[in-house]
Protein backbone atom coordinates (compact mmCIF):
# COMPACT_ATOMS: atom_id res chain seq x y z
CA UNK A 1 0.00 0.00 0.00
CA UNK A 2 1.04 3.56 -0.68
CA UNK A 3 0.67 7.05 0.42
CA UNK A 4 0.71 9.75 0.04
CA UNK A 5 0.24 13.17 2.47
CA UNK A 6 2.86 16.19 2.96
CA UNK A 7 0.68 18.42 5.53
CA UNK A 8 0.85 22.03 4.17
CA UNK A 9 2.66 20.74 0.97
CA UNK A 10 1.65 20.26 -2.33
CA UNK A 11 1.53 16.45 -2.80
CA UNK A 12 -1.26 15.20 -0.96
CA UNK A 13 -2.47 12.18 -2.21
CA UNK A 14 -3.45 8.57 -0.84
CA UNK A 15 -3.34 5.38 -3.15
CA UNK A 16 -6.28 3.57 -1.71
CA UNK A 17 -9.76 2.33 -2.27
CA UNK A 18 -12.35 3.24 0.83
CA UNK A 19 -15.79 2.52 1.06
CA UNK A 20 -17.98 4.95 3.53
CA UNK A 21 -21.23 2.87 4.96
CA UNK A 22 -22.98 3.89 7.11
CA UNK A 23 -27.07 4.50 7.57
CA UNK A 24 -28.79 7.75 5.40
CA UNK A 25 -28.06 10.67 7.49
CA UNK A 26 -24.32 9.22 8.85
CA UNK A 27 -22.38 11.61 7.22
CA UNK A 28 -20.92 9.27 4.28
CA UNK A 29 -21.37 11.39 1.79
CA UNK A 30 -19.83 14.86 3.74
CA UNK A 31 -17.11 13.22 5.17
CA UNK A 32 -15.91 11.49 1.76
CA UNK A 33 -15.77 14.79 -0.06
CA UNK A 34 -13.46 16.14 2.74
CA UNK A 35 -11.45 13.29 2.82
CA UNK A 36 -11.14 13.27 -1.01
CA UNK A 37 -10.82 16.79 -1.42
CA UNK A 38 -7.94 16.59 1.33
CA UNK A 39 -6.79 13.48 -0.47
CA UNK A 40 -6.83 14.52 -4.20
CA UNK A 41 -8.43 11.29 -5.25
CA UNK A 42 -12.30 10.71 -6.54
CA UNK A 43 -15.22 10.15 -5.25
CA UNK A 44 -17.79 8.11 -6.27
CA UNK A 45 -21.37 8.72 -4.81
CA UNK A 46 -23.98 6.82 -6.64
CA UNK A 47 -26.73 9.20 -4.66
CA UNK A 48 -25.64 12.01 -6.56
CA UNK A 49 -24.99 10.66 -10.06
CA UNK A 50 -28.61 9.23 -9.49
CA UNK A 51 -29.67 12.59 -8.95
CA UNK A 52 -27.89 14.15 -11.79
CA UNK A 53 -29.65 11.66 -13.74
CA UNK A 54 -33.40 12.64 -12.60
CA UNK A 55 -32.48 16.18 -13.15
CA UNK A 56 -31.20 15.42 -16.98
CA UNK A 57 -34.36 13.12 -17.24
CA UNK A 58 -32.12 10.30 -18.34
CA UNK A 59 -33.15 6.73 -19.13
CA UNK A 60 -31.38 6.00 -15.97
CA UNK A 61 -33.09 8.86 -14.23
CA UNK A 62 -36.64 7.71 -15.28
CA UNK A 63 -36.09 4.51 -14.18
CA UNK A 64 -34.34 5.22 -10.45
CA UNK A 65 -36.82 8.23 -9.94
CA UNK A 66 -40.06 6.37 -7.98
CA UNK A 67 -37.74 4.54 -6.14
CA UNK A 68 -35.66 7.41 -4.79
CA UNK A 69 -38.36 9.23 -3.78
CA UNK A 70 -39.91 6.54 -1.99
CA UNK A 71 -36.45 5.91 -0.08
CA UNK A 72 -36.08 2.59 -2.00
CA UNK A 73 -33.07 1.19 -3.29
CA UNK A 74 -32.51 0.73 -6.75
CA UNK A 75 -32.07 -1.97 -8.25
CA UNK A 76 -28.66 -4.06 -8.12
CA UNK A 77 -28.39 -4.24 -11.84
CA UNK A 78 -28.73 -1.11 -12.35
CA UNK A 79 -26.31 0.47 -9.93
CA UNK A 80 -23.63 -2.23 -10.76
CA UNK A 81 -23.53 -1.00 -14.21
CA UNK A 82 -22.97 2.68 -12.83
CA UNK A 83 -20.28 1.87 -10.83
CA UNK A 84 -18.75 -0.23 -13.64
CA UNK A 85 -18.69 2.61 -15.58
CA UNK A 86 -17.01 4.80 -13.71
CA UNK A 87 -14.22 2.55 -12.14
CA UNK A 88 -12.96 1.82 -15.91
CA UNK A 89 -12.27 6.11 -16.04
CA UNK A 90 -8.73 6.06 -16.11
CA UNK A 91 -9.16 8.66 -12.51
CA UNK A 92 -10.27 5.72 -10.53
CA UNK A 93 -7.35 3.40 -11.03
CA UNK A 94 -5.17 4.68 -7.88
CA UNK A 95 -8.06 5.01 -5.51
CA UNK A 96 -11.18 6.36 -4.78
CA UNK A 97 -13.53 6.81 -2.21
CA UNK A 98 -16.88 5.32 -2.77
CA UNK A 99 -20.02 6.59 -0.78
CA UNK A 100 -23.43 4.85 -1.03
CA UNK A 101 -21.91 2.06 -2.84
CA UNK A 102 -22.37 -0.77 -2.37
CA UNK A 103 -25.69 -0.64 -0.24
CA UNK A 104 -26.49 -4.73 -0.63
CA UNK A 105 -24.35 -8.03 -0.41
CA UNK A 106 -24.68 -8.87 -4.29
CA UNK A 107 -23.29 -5.24 -5.28
CA UNK A 108 -20.66 -5.86 -2.69
CA UNK A 109 -19.73 -9.22 -4.30
CA UNK A 110 -20.18 -7.43 -7.74
CA UNK A 111 -17.53 -4.87 -7.15
CA UNK A 112 -15.27 -7.99 -5.77
CA UNK A 113 -15.78 -10.20 -8.96
CA UNK A 114 -14.90 -7.45 -10.95
CA UNK A 115 -11.23 -7.36 -9.41
CA UNK A 116 -11.71 -4.37 -7.49
CA UNK A 117 -9.42 -4.60 -3.93
CA UNK A 118 -10.59 -2.64 -1.48
CA UNK A 119 -8.07 -1.46 1.73
CA UNK A 120 -10.60 -0.19 4.27
CA UNK A 121 -14.51 -0.18 4.76
CA UNK A 122 -15.22 2.85 7.26
CA UNK A 123 -18.34 2.19 9.13
CA UNK A 124 -19.98 5.61 10.58
CA UNK A 125 -21.76 4.95 13.59
CA UNK A 126 -24.58 7.37 14.88
CA UNK A 127 -27.65 6.46 16.77
CA UNK A 128 -30.92 6.08 15.01
CA UNK A 129 -32.70 9.09 16.55
CA UNK A 130 -30.02 11.77 15.73
CA UNK A 131 -30.54 10.25 12.31
CA UNK A 132 -34.23 12.13 11.60
CA UNK A 133 -32.93 15.42 12.89
CA UNK A 134 -29.95 15.20 10.50
CA UNK A 135 -31.82 14.38 7.75
CA UNK A 136 -34.92 16.68 8.04
CA UNK A 137 -32.69 19.41 8.57
CA UNK A 138 -30.69 19.28 5.48
CA UNK A 139 -30.60 21.65 3.00
CA UNK A 140 -29.05 21.60 -0.76
CA UNK A 141 -28.18 24.66 -2.93
CA UNK A 142 -29.73 23.94 -5.87
CA UNK A 143 -27.05 24.88 -8.11
CA UNK A 144 -23.74 23.83 -6.75
CA UNK A 145 -25.11 20.92 -4.61
CA UNK A 146 -23.55 22.44 -1.45
CA UNK A 147 -25.08 21.17 1.64
CA UNK A 148 -26.51 23.04 4.66
CA UNK A 149 -27.96 21.84 8.49
CA UNK A 150 -30.78 24.41 9.10
CA UNK A 151 -29.59 23.80 12.79
CA UNK A 152 -25.80 22.83 12.77
CA UNK A 153 -24.56 24.53 10.01
CA UNK A 154 -26.87 27.01 8.61
CA UNK A 155 -26.35 29.73 5.85
CA UNK A 156 -25.71 33.01 6.41
CA UNK A 157 -28.99 33.92 4.67
CA UNK A 158 -31.83 31.84 5.42
CA UNK A 159 -32.91 29.52 2.24
CA UNK A 160 -29.67 30.49 -0.12
CA UNK A 161 -26.67 29.22 -0.43
CA UNK A 162 -23.28 31.41 0.87
CA UNK A 163 -21.34 29.88 -2.28
CA UNK A 164 -23.38 30.73 -5.42
CA UNK A 165 -26.37 32.68 -4.00
CA UNK A 166 -28.04 29.60 -5.21
CA UNK A 167 -31.80 28.81 -3.33
CA UNK A 168 -31.56 26.18 -0.91
CA UNK A 169 -33.81 22.86 -1.00
CA UNK A 170 -34.57 20.33 0.69
CA UNK A 171 -34.06 16.60 -0.86
CA UNK A 172 -37.39 15.17 -1.44
CA UNK A 173 -36.40 11.89 0.14
CA UNK A 174 -35.29 13.82 3.30
CA UNK A 175 -39.05 14.17 4.08
CA UNK A 176 -39.97 12.51 7.27
CA UNK A 177 -42.70 10.13 5.82
CA UNK A 178 -39.77 9.07 3.05
CA UNK A 179 -37.20 8.77 5.99
CA UNK A 180 -38.37 5.61 7.44
CA UNK A 181 -38.33 3.73 4.38
CA UNK A 182 -34.63 4.83 3.45
CA UNK A 183 -34.10 3.36 7.57
CA UNK A 184 -35.88 0.27 7.47
CA UNK A 185 -34.13 -0.43 3.66
CA UNK A 186 -30.73 -0.10 5.30
CA UNK A 187 -31.40 -2.60 8.21
CA UNK A 188 -33.10 -4.71 5.86
CA UNK A 189 -30.80 -4.83 3.05
CA UNK A 190 -27.74 -2.62 3.96
CA UNK A 191 -26.53 -3.54 7.65
CA UNK A 192 -25.69 -6.80 6.48
CA UNK A 193 -22.80 -5.28 4.94
CA UNK A 194 -21.14 -5.15 8.14
CA UNK A 195 -20.80 -8.43 8.91
CA UNK A 196 -19.50 -9.06 5.10
CA UNK A 197 -16.65 -6.42 5.05
CA UNK A 198 -15.97 -7.52 9.02
CA UNK A 199 -15.58 -11.10 8.04
CA UNK A 200 -12.77 -9.58 5.48
CA UNK A 201 -10.97 -7.97 7.82
CA UNK A 202 -11.88 -4.39 5.89
CA UNK A 203 -14.21 -3.03 8.43
CA UNK A 204 -13.18 0.09 10.07
CA UNK A 205 -15.60 1.59 12.86
CA UNK A 206 -15.89 5.26 13.29
CA UNK A 207 -18.01 6.79 16.01
CA UNK A 208 -20.29 9.16 14.03
CA UNK A 209 -21.34 11.38 16.95
CA UNK A 210 -20.16 15.21 16.76
CA UNK A 211 -19.20 18.02 14.37
CA UNK A 212 -18.02 17.76 11.35
CA UNK A 213 -14.39 18.46 11.89
CA UNK A 214 -14.50 16.09 15.04
CA UNK A 215 -15.49 13.04 12.73
CA UNK A 216 -13.07 13.53 10.03
CA UNK A 217 -10.16 14.03 12.64
CA UNK A 218 -11.20 10.66 13.49
CA UNK A 219 -11.26 9.09 10.16
CA UNK A 220 -7.86 10.87 9.80
CA UNK A 221 -6.49 9.43 12.96
CA UNK A 222 -7.72 5.88 11.56
CA UNK A 223 -5.85 6.31 8.62
CA UNK A 224 -2.53 7.22 10.61
CA UNK A 225 -3.21 4.46 12.82
CA UNK A 226 -3.18 1.91 10.20
CA UNK A 227 -0.30 3.23 8.30
CA UNK A 228 1.97 3.14 11.59
P1 LIG B 1 -27.93 8.64 -1.02
O1 LIG B 1 -27.72 10.02 -1.56
O2 LIG B 1 -26.68 7.83 -0.96
O3 LIG B 1 -28.70 8.66 0.28
O4 LIG B 1 -28.87 7.88 -2.08
C1 LIG B 1 -30.15 8.38 -2.41
C2 LIG B 1 -30.99 7.28 -3.02
O5 LIG B 1 -30.37 6.79 -4.23
C3 LIG B 1 -31.16 6.04 -2.16
O6 LIG B 1 -32.20 6.17 -1.22
C4 LIG B 1 -31.49 4.99 -3.24
O7 LIG B 1 -32.82 5.13 -3.72
C5 LIG B 1 -30.56 5.39 -4.36
N1 LIG B 1 -29.25 4.72 -4.23
C6 LIG B 1 -28.03 5.32 -4.05
N2 LIG B 1 -27.05 4.42 -4.00
C7 LIG B 1 -27.64 3.21 -4.17
C8 LIG B 1 -27.16 1.86 -4.20
N3 LIG B 1 -25.84 1.58 -4.04
N4 LIG B 1 -28.06 0.87 -4.38
C9 LIG B 1 -29.37 1.12 -4.55
N5 LIG B 1 -29.89 2.36 -4.52
C10 LIG B 1 -29.04 3.41 -4.32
Amino acid sequence: MRRECKEGGQTNRIKMKLVFLGPPGSGKGTQAKLLCGRYSIPQISTGDILRQAVRDHTPLGEQAKAYMDQGLLVSDDLIIGIIAECLRKSDCGEGYILDGFPRTVPQAEALEQSGEVLDHVFLLEVAEAELVGRLTGRRVCSSCNQEYHIQFYPPSREGYCDRCGGELLQRKDDKEETIGHRLVEYERRTKSLVDYYGGKGKLRRIAGDGNLETISGRIRQELEDIDR
